[in-house]
């Protein structure tokens, strides 16, 4: 992905989680889709097993919604799939500026504002969305997870990932450390490392997956070039283990991040991660910028 205009960066970092009266899902211009995603948030208590140093939720504020109400999760999948599929969405004033090329329907992601395979009924609720996908004949549009893999070994995840293998799903998968200790200091989770790795690494042998990668400066400061090697050594030791990988996105702080001291990097630092990678591990590997500055 080229960089955009400033219209269009500004466009994409107004991921704001309401949609007029809706509390669990969103329509946003997604960056990394190239087009509208339909968020489904998981987590509406903001709560999360990691930590992240960049983490974009603002837990500045506490939500109104704290448990994730089955019945009106799905009414609002089901309006929002309709908006978006018909256009309508782009008659709301936040969405006009979209670019015609833009306008098209690439997923429904489930993120949010926490981790999402750690809620407890995860597989049904996997099931239900792909239910409602296929009775709106949208069988072209992707399920997207967005998770940090700490959960994958779980038999409850492990059944809602099969669903979505079953309805044309897509597992992103973050990895944004090659050490141990630069994974502790941007992750902050008593969860290990190799927990992370091995979960990639099984969830990879039985479907391709996209790692998602997100880079930034820290007291001023890019990642070290021992790490990114590092990095790179972990996304070949996944390969070399059966593991598939489709793409590795390299990407970094597109909105107000939890610590001030975390800052983006510049479009020249992620292009130059992106060319480190192809050439460390031969994957596929794509950019997407920060904001203007
Ligand atoms: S895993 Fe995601 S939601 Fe959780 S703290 Fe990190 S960035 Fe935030």
């Amino acid at each position: 992905m080229t960089a955009g205009n400033d219209a269009t960066r500004a466009l994409h970092a107004d991921h704001a989680r309401t949609f007029h009266a809706n509390r669990f899902v969103y329509p946003v211009l997604s960056r990394r889709s190239g087009g509208i995603s339909v968020g489904v948030n998981l987590n509406p208590d903001k709560i999360c097993n990691f930590d992240c140093i960049y983490c974009q939720v603002d837990r500045r504020r506490q939500s109104e919604t704290t448990f994730v109400e089955t019945d009106a999760l799905m009414a609002e999948l089901e309006s929002t799939l309709r908006l978006v599929a018909s256009g309508e969405l782009y008659n709301f004033p936040e969405f006009a500026a979209v670019p015609p090329a833009l306008r098209r329907l690439n997923d429904i992601a489930f993120s949010g504002d926490g981790e999402p395979t750690t809620y407890r009924n995860f597989d049904e609720l996997i099931a239900a969305c792909a239910a409602v996908k296929v009775r709106l004949g949208l069988d072209e549009v992707k399920m997207v997870l967005i998770t940090n893999a700490s959960m994958l070994h779980r038999e409850h995840v492990r059944r809602g990932l099969a669903i979505l293998d079953a309805h044309q799903g897509e597992i992103w998968a973050k990895l944004e450390a090659g050490t141990d200790a630069y994974y502790h200091k941007i992750e902050r989770t008593p969860i290990p490392f190799r927990q992370i790795l091995d979960n990639i690494t099984d969830a990879a042998r039985v479907r391709p997956l996209v790692i998602q990668s997100l880079f930034m400066r820290v007291d001023g400061e890019p990642p070290s070039a021992a790490e990114l090697a590092a990095f790179c050594d972990r996304l070949n030791e996944i390969t070399a283990d059966g593991g598939q990988l489709k793409l590795v996105q390299v990407y970094t702080v597109a909105r107000r991040p939890a610590e001030s001291f975390v800052a983006p990097l510049t479009d020249a630092e992620v292009d130059a991660i992106v060319t480190l990678v192809k050439e460390r591990t031969g994957l596929p590997a794509a950019a997407f910028y920060g904001v203007a500055t």
